[in-house]
């Protein structure tokens, strides 16, 4: 899963197919053999080298493979609010969906300000399908879940949407990007309302916080852009993982 994040995040931005053809070297164009292709290992045996051409292959190849490996790890100790009432096996599958999405949209948003819709609505449409199938499981004419799922992800996008307007009309220019209602809305998919509200709540401060010490320290200028949906999305997963109490219990009490 980790070399597949490499490859979304590599291809996806070239409008590339994700799926062919082979990996190449992109200076020599000679194809990556299966045994130099196994994440991590083969990074680190060919000491960050083309076999072919010696052409540098980026840290960031088996940096991405091991966090996708430990944020699948932690997943191991999830404990998503929503689906409290679920089998553990039921949420480290799901948490690894979400894991993974999340990461891959975090590190494009980080990369080029850009939050591809196939991965936000497509992560949305995932997510209330998932709920709508617990529903079944549970016994039909059970809706409970999935319309939680449904009304979370309509309030996240006009949440982001309205600010979004409001924005303009004060500003005279776009503050929040188009992108950020549809993964606002995708997080509502996966966590609900209650979940939903305290990622956004959690991304603001924690965006708060990083442009205030980026002032401090001067490492940001007064016009510089925010990807807010690093913010959006590491937040959200942090409220999959530790679930929606922790976050009431030490910021509300
Ligand atoms: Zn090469």
């Amino acid at each position: 899963m980790g070399s597949f994040v490499n490859v979304v995040i590599h291809r996806l931005p070239l409008n590339q197919s994700i799926v062919y053809p082979s990996s190449s070297c992109p200076r020599c164009n000679s194809k990556i053999k299966w045994f130099d292709n196994i994440p991590i290992i083969s990074w680190l045996l060919l000491r960050g080298k083309c076999r072919a051409c010696k052409n540098k292959i980026a840290f960031s190849y088996p940096c991405i493979e091991l966090s996708t490996g430990l944020l699948f790890c932690l997943n191991l100790y999830a404990h998503p609010t929503i689906y409290s009432q679920q089998p553990i096996n039921v949420i480290l599958f799901l948490g690894c969906i979400f894991s993974v999405i999340l990461f891959t949209l975090a590190i494009l948003d980080f990369k080029y300000f850009w939050l591809p819709q196939v991965l936000t609505s497509g992560g949305l449409v995932l997510g209330i399908t998932i709920s709508f199938f617990i529903d079944l499981n549970n016994g039909f004419y059970q809706f409970n879940y999935s319309f939680y799922t449904l009304l979370a992800s309509l309030l996240g996008f006009t949440f982001f949407n309205l600010l979004s307007r409001i924005g303009k009309k004060i500003y005279n220019k776009s503050v929040i990007g188009g992108g950020d209602a549809k993964l606002s809305a995708m997080i509502g998919s996966w966590l609900g309302i209650q979940g939903l509200f305290i990622t956004i709540w959690f991304a603001f401060i924690s965006a708060g916080i990083f442009v205030i010490l980026g002032f401090i320290f001067k490492k940001i200028k007064s016009n510089q852009k925010i990807p807010f949906g690093v913010f959006l999305a590491s937040s959200a997963l942090l409220v999959w993982y530790f679930g929606n109490e922790i976050f009431l219990e030490v910021f509300f009490l």
